[in-house]
């Protein structure tokens, strides 16, 4: 027996309710429940949290005030999502930033406020406020996804993680001691992964008998990686997921990591400022947190709401926001959804009616736009670097409709570099003015990233 998973679901968490009224448990039951809803039920659920969210808005958000008149309030009654859709403007990081005071509700207590920040992947890092309900509600979206997959609140888990290495070694046993305790979790740093280590690694597996890996994509895949080279066949235990979180999870990475530890590969599509948006089931489904968060895939350009099936970009309100409500608030990422029939079909596979989300192709400044006014994806890039097994890393920054700069690093020279160049112009225009540099290394981006394809300016500007 797991006695430490026992102690936390029998102790830690009945003690964190009674104590410091932590509710996490309370709504991961809820949320099992509504996750049940057919969809009519949960669209019903999402107007009626809706309602109240932007009634709250209009009557304590200064930001959006302007909602607070009795025929706008008579309409949020009858229309909720009417109301978002025509009366309340896109928000955007830069406009957020220009007044961040101004979204905070004022009867929200300011000694609750919980503060976070995030990095953007080109800009500055973004700080705001939460509230607790609206935290624990991210938190309960994580272990309803998690329970769909056989795991629970107490499952024994190992972290792939890179976030330790700045910390002094005190400070990272004290973390590690915290880990095992409350949360029945060791660390793995992937800074520190290497080959050497692997027989350790394999041996802490082995003995520690973890349920689940969790950890970034980037991250799990090189520890899959390693261990392949060192031999699979060596791990004597079985997983019941790998839980890959917080970047994009690619298909040689997922198939990589399946390959090695034989288990289902979990994707946890979310971020700092918008929570837990979706989780896979166990057929591989990625559903939406449809309770938490409210969607809209717009197109890029004009941002009008795009056919269901079609990328766009998302807007997400997120329905349990109260101390700083940021209302269709633009993440910068790009979506492609199951349309509603299609979502349906596939449901009937796991029993999940939870809308499915296709696809997260990317940040929305990851596409390109070519000289005859077409979009591009920025995987042209990413797919033209790996053609060439010369080149080592590779960044395209478009600066405006007509420039572009191309770095490359490796073992490049101007004919590969020019080939490079001619392959991605088939796509992007023979008159795109494409600069090649070629440099000994490309660094990360001050968000950490690297980072394939990159636009500087803003497609709506372009839009004639
Ligand atoms: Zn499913």
């Amino acid at each position: 027996m797991d006695i430490i998973k026992f102690g936390i679901e029998k102790g830690l968490y009945p003690y964190m309710e009674h104590k410091k009224g932590n509710r996490v448990r309370y709504f991961t039951e809820e949320l099992k429940q509504t996750g049940e809803f057919p969809p009519y039920l949960m669209k019903q659920l999402q107007r009626e949290k809706l309602a109240k969210l932007l009634k709250h808005c209009a009557e304590q958000v200064p930001a959006y005030e302007y909602l607070n008149t009795p025929q706008i309030l008579a309409e949020i009654e009858a229309d909720p999502e009417k109301v978002l859709r025509e009366r309340v403007p896109l928000l955007g990081k830069q406009q957020f930033k220009a007044d961040p005071e101004s979204y905070i509700a004022r009867d929200f207590p300011r000694d609750k406020l919980i503060k976070n920040i995030t990095g953007g992947s080109t800009s500055e890092p973004l700080n705001f406020y939460m509230s607790r309900y609206q935290v624990e509600h991210y938190e309960a979206a994580r272990f309803r996804g998690l329970s769909w997959n056989g795991i629970s609140y107490g499952s024994r888990s190992i972290m792939v993680w890179g976030n330790q290495y700045e910390l002094s070694a005190q400070a990272q046993k004290k973390i590690a001691l915290k880990d095992l305790l409350l949360k029945n979790r060791r660390m793995i740093s992937c800074f520190g992964l290497h080959r050497d280590q692997m027989g350790e690694y394999v041996e802490l597996l082995n003995s520690y008998r973890p349920e689940f890996l969790y950890g970034y994509s980037g991250g799990l895949a090189a520890f899959a990686q390693l261990l392949k080279d060192y031999g699979p066949e060596k791990i004597k235990v079985r997983l019941k997921a790998v839980l890959a979180t917080s970047e994009t999870l690619f298909d040689w990475q997922r198939e990589i990591i399946k390959e090695v530890f034989g288990c289902p590969v979990l994707g946890e599509y979310g971020a700092r400022d918008a929570g837990i948006l979706s989780f896979s089931c166990p057929c591989g489904h990625s559903h939406i947190t449809a309770e938490n968060a409210y969607f809209e895939i717009l197109d890029p350009v004009s941002y009008e709401p795009v056919e269901p099936g079609t990328p766009g970009i998302l807007a997400v309100t997120d329905l349990n926001a109260e101390a700083q409500p940021r209302l269709r608030w633009l993440l910068g990422d790009t979506l492609v959804m199951e349309p509603e029939e299609r979502s349906a079909e596939l449901s009937r596979e796991c029993g999940i009616p939870l809308p499915i989300l296709r696809k997260v192709e990317g940040r929305e400044d990851a596409i390109l736009l070519a000289t005859d006014g077409s979009l591009v994806h920025g995987d042209i890039i990413s797919a033209a670097a790996r053609d060439r097994i010369r080149i080592k890393q590779a960044r395209f920054i478009q600066h405006t409709p007509m420039t572009a700069t191309l770095m490359l690093s490796g073992d490049v020279d101007e004919a590969l570099g020019k080939e490079f160049i001619d392959q991605i112009k088939l796509r992007l225009g023979a008159d795109m003015q494409i600069e090649l540099q070629i440099v000994d290394d490309i660094p990360p981006l001050p968000s950490g990233k690297q980072r394939y394809a990159l636009r500087e300016f803003d497609l709506k500007e372009i839009r004639t």
